[in-house]
């Protein structure tokens, strides 16, 4: 995944997360191929933002727009704490997934 297309929406995410988990977001990109876009075959890029102050991923498409649902990173609602750079990677299994046909 090429860093510099992912597509920060909350310019201070690397307050919010700190800089060791921000460090591990970048390094995973790195190593992550994400397929072309199943619909218009597109190139692909991740999405990083917030939903009020929970950090989130998704997966989308530079050209059509669609994309995975937001990866939430934690919080009270599913109960549980994941790290960006882990939802990151799964965002990019989601998105690389292609049904048999
Ligand atoms: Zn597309």
């Amino acid at each position: 995944m090429n860093i510099s297309a992912i597509k920060f929406e909350t310019p201070d995410i690397r307050d919010i997360i700190g800089d060791e988990e921000y460090n591990d977001l970048l390094a995973t990109a790195e190593g992550l191929t994400l397929s072309g876009c199943p619909f218009c075959g597109g190139e692909a890029t991740a999405r990083i933002g917030t939903t009020w102050t929970i950090p989130t991923v998704s997966v989308f498409c530079t050209s059509c727009g669609c994309m995975t649902p937001r990866g939430w990173t934690g919080g009270k609602i599913n109960g549980g704490t994941y790290s960006l750079p882990e939802k990151l990677t799964e965002s990019a299994a989601i998105w690389n997934r292609r049904a048999e046909i």
